[in-house]
């Protein structure tokens, strides 16, 4: 009785918060249905960590009060993703991590993204006359030739060499108990391996283990069983006793490369492995209506795609055209039609390309680009600019913010859920199939080479305020990412919404495809006033997993820090 008038409590807040959202603006658009659930957000003063599953915040929160900095609980909330939510992130996947020092005013961005092996060349795959794959989907994303060598490890080390306050082995220990004690499933997990068992069952190499660990008798664990992986357990206890160097040059390296060796053709050798760098990145930057914007470089699209997005919208009084109005649904679908159009030509590695980057983020070039938006019209022809003329030169994301005011936010992944379900014997690790993301045509600037990591969107955000920090922002979801993001920038920073509601808000998204993704909370008149105008719609559950997860930390004009997380995860925002 008590927890339901809390919740109806919390509804009616979130509920006028919304509405407060909208105020002041022309056009009142039927306030969306907004999702009936727990309790996910937290008020803060200390420190907030925002993650996708319960014990990963609850990890990171540990090392604050033990007396470690955000970057500290970072990397003990990464670790403790990778165990109880092993369907999205691990030590066989990779990311980029957005790091802001209070001390120094400094944003830095740690890219830790997986790297094609040496032997992964165009001509690994089976072309048509076309140029295009002939091995169907689940091929490329499914057994030994979709892995791209791991990033995660070196990542967290260059974290912590760097930034870290703690051992390392202190870092690790929340993860290690959480692994001993076993993952308890979670409806959400259970409904993921229902979903992956068709091609883990028919194409994943390692099926005998997966179906032992996750799938008792060929079902996918229930909500509730408790899941023991007791490899990854080991796994976990040496990398605490000897770094990351036991996965890349160690024991855990001589059982990848013996399984490769054995039965995966030698697509990854000790030769990858060693060779893996994680690199440290200068964060591209932007400013939206006197924000700055710091977020991830190329061989993410992430930041660039969004930092895209922002300028073209910029040019609109979104504020005014209201939080889900048809108006500011159309504008701001026209602005990420135009950014994916140019993300398709122009991004790719830059270590193998160059990237028109300067023009891609530049305002005039947006001007340019605003030019094929009407507001009357949805343009179905949008092609890639020339953003040259310009140029003077299945995933998870967490937050964290500490009281010294540093902030790190990561999105780290094994791309698909379960990656590509293979799982080196004896390492209880899961690969990820991050060879997913080359584009599989010779005519294009993301086509694999030796060496080359694949194209992300990923775009963990540090949005400042006058220098002083505003929000960090992070989601998963594939190219939803870089929507999902400029989509709560715009509802933070135009609709002035809270955190929470930002991410509960509708979602809506357009990679410059025929259909908008939209979910099905988006009232009926919205949806008629832009079929009206052209366009067409894809229609989503009404909170959908396709739009990823966003966890996330504002600093509010209380005062206090406002961790938002996302029900379509597990997600949970903890503070102190
Ligand atoms: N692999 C994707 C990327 O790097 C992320 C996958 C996801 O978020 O689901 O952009």
């Amino acid at each position: 009785m008590k927890n339901k008038s809390i919740l109806i409590l919390c509804m009616l807040l979130i509920f006028s918060l919304t509405i407060v959202a909208g105020c002041g603006t022309q056009e009142k658009a039927a306030a969306p249905q907004q999702p009936q659930e727990q309790k996910r957000d937290v008020v803060a003063s200390q420190g907030v960590v925002a993650a996708a599953h319960p014990l990963a915040a609850k990890a990171g929160l540990e090392v604050l009060q033990k007396g470690g900095n955000a970057i500290d609980a970072a990397i003990a909330t990464s670790f403790a993703l990778g165990v109880v939510e092993p369907n999205a992130s691990g030590l066989g996947g990779g990311g980029f991590a957005t790091v802001y020092i209070a001390k120094e005013k400094k944003s830095y961005v740690v890219d830790y993204r997986e790297t094609a092996p040496l032997a992964a060349k165009l001509s690994s795959y089976k072309l048509d006359e076309k140029g295009k794959p002939v091995d169907d989907a689940m091929g490329l994303v499914t057994g030994y030739q979709s892995v791209a060598v791991p990033g995660q490890l070196r990542g967290m080390e260059m974290l912590h060499q760097k930034f870290g306050s703690m051992k390392w082995n202190e870092l690790m220990e929340p993860a290690i108990k959480q692994s001993e004690a076993g993952l308890t499933v979670s409806q959400n997990f259970s409904g993921i391996l229902a979903d992956e068992l068709g091609r883990i069952s028919k194409d994943s190499p390692s099926y005998p283990w997966l179906k032992q660990i996750f799938y008792k008798d060929g079902l996918p664990a229930n909500p509730g069983d408790v899941i023991k992986n007791t490899e990854l357990t080991e796994s976990l206890k040496k990398i605490a006793q000897g770094g990351a160097d036991v996965f890349y040059k160690g024991e855990i390296a001589d059982l990848i490369v013996k399984e490769y060796a054995e039965k995966g053709k030698g697509w990854i050798t000790k030769e990858d492995l060693q060779n893996y760098k994680a690199i440290m990145r200068e964060p591209v930057q932007g400013n939206y209506r006197g924000y700055t914007v710091m977020t991830v470089p190329p061989p993410s699209s992430g930041g660039v795609a969004l930092l895209e997005i922002l300028n073209i919208i910029e040019g609109y009084d979104i504020a005014k055209m209201g939080a889900g109005s048809a108006d500011a649904m159309h504008v701001i679908t026209e602005a990420q039609k135009l950014a994916f159009a140019d993300r398709a030509k122009y991004m790719a590695d830059p270590e193998f390309s160059k990237i028109p980057l300067i023009g891609l983020m530049d305002k005039k070039y947006a001007e340019e680009r605003r030019k094929l938006i009407d507001l009357k019209q949805a343009n179905t022809q949008i092609k890639a600019g020339e953003p040259g003329k310009y140029e003077s030169g299945s995933t998870t994301s967490f937050s964290v913010v500490d009281k010294e005011g540093n902030m790190v936010t990561i999105t780290q992944t094994i791309n698909h859920f379960m990656g590509s379900a293979v799982a080196p014997a004896g390492t209880g690790i899961i690969l990820n199939d991050e060879m997913d993301d080359f584009t599989i045509d010779a005519k294009s600037v993301n086509a694999p080479e030796p060496g080359k990591r694949p194209l992300s969107s990923m775009a963990p955000t540090v949005v400042l305020k006058d220098g002083v920090p505003f929000a960090t922002l992070g989601t998963p979801g594939a190219t939803r990412i870089i929507t999902t993001i400029s989509n709560l920038i715009v509802d933070l920073i135009d609709f002035k919404m809270d955190l929470q509601p930002a991410i509960l808000y509708p979602r809506f998204h357009n990679n410059n495809v025929a259909a908008t993704s939209i979910e099905s909370r988006i009232p009926q008149d919205v949806v008629k006033a832009l079929e009206a105008r052209g366009h067409k719609f894809d229609v989503k559950k009404d909170m959908d997993l396709f739009f990823g997860g966003a966890q996330g930390v504002m600093l509010a004009p209380d005062g206090k820090l406002h961790g938002g997380a996302d029900p379509r995860r597990d997600g949970l925002a903890v503070g102190y």
